[in-house]
């Protein structure tokens, strides 16, 4: 059965419709490609999907749970950019999500809890290929290290879903290819399921098992076709 489950959801601003009608089914494990040209919906999908914002109408479930206003541990997410403190260093980056989310009022762990959150912190890092930079600084670090970082703050919690907005858009061609075997390989080591946004739609079908076409048309009608709606 589905892991993450949209029935007839609607998201509507004012009298305009950007989400129209979604049932989805996302079965747990698969690697779902959300694609379609710019405003289409794609952030909005995204931010429902988040908890960041209630659908105008319609239910989403996650393990048959109604789904969490906040994003809980059960999502991780990578964004194009920006999602990692300047001011901590890698390895206080990574840990310091285990302790807010491990310690919310003291936001601090200390003695062995502290040492168990920074093995579990520094064996994530090594998964994403940073077991080598746990003190560097982000701005020490290239785009790609960077986003290797982010991918390890959004696992720390060991989600059920990983969601991902354009985490490589942002890489040169040579980085985008080596984040692509890593992420292809922590969602078959994790047994994760996946939700990526990408414009790119060779990515989209060489790491995706099922891509999902959102269609501009379906709420301007103005808007130039470009993209058929078809699942894979
Ligand atoms: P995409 O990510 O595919 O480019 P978006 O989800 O960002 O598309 O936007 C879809 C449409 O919804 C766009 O026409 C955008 O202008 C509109 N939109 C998004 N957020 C809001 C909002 N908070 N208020 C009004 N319109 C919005
Ligand atoms: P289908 O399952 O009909 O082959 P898709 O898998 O492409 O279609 O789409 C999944 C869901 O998203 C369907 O409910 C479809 O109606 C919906 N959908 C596609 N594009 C949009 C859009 N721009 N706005 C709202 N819903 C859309």
């Amino acid at each position: 059965s589905a892991l993450l489950s949209l029935r007839n959801v609607w998201v509507e601003y004012g009298d305009r419709v950007v989400l129209e009608k979604v049932d989805l089914d996302v079965a747990e494990g698969s690697f779902v490609s959300v694609v379609g040209p710019s405003g289409a919906g794609k952030s909005t999908f995204l931010r429902v999907v988040l908890g960041q914002e209630v659908p105008t109408s319609g239910t989403i479930t996650l393990d048959g749970q109604p789904l969490a206003r906040e994003c809980g541990p059960d999502r991780g997410v990578v964004f194009q950019r920006y999602s990692v403190f300047p001011h901590l260093t890698v390895l206080q980056n990574v840990m310091f999500g285990l302790e807010c989310t491990k310690a919310p009022l003291l936001a601090r762990l200390f003695g062995d809890a502290k040492k168990r959150a920074a093995d579990e912190a520094t064996a994530m890092l090594q998964a994403v290929g940073l077991g080598d930079s746990l003190n560097l600084y982000p701005s020490q670090m290239s785009g790609g290290m960077q986003q290797r970082l982010a991918v390890a703050q959004a696992l720390i919690m060991r989600p059920r879903i990983l969601l991902l907005d354009e985490p490589f858009g942002a890489l040169d061609p040579g980085i985008r290819a080596d984040m692509h075997v890593l992420i292809r390989q922590l969602w078959r080591d994790f047994g994760l399921t996946v939700i990526m946004v990408t414009h790119d739609i060779k990515e989209a079908f060489s790491l995706g098992t099922r891509v999902l076409a959102l269609d501009k048309r379906r709420h301007d009608p103005h808007a130039p076709h470009r993209f058929g709606a078809t699942a894979v």
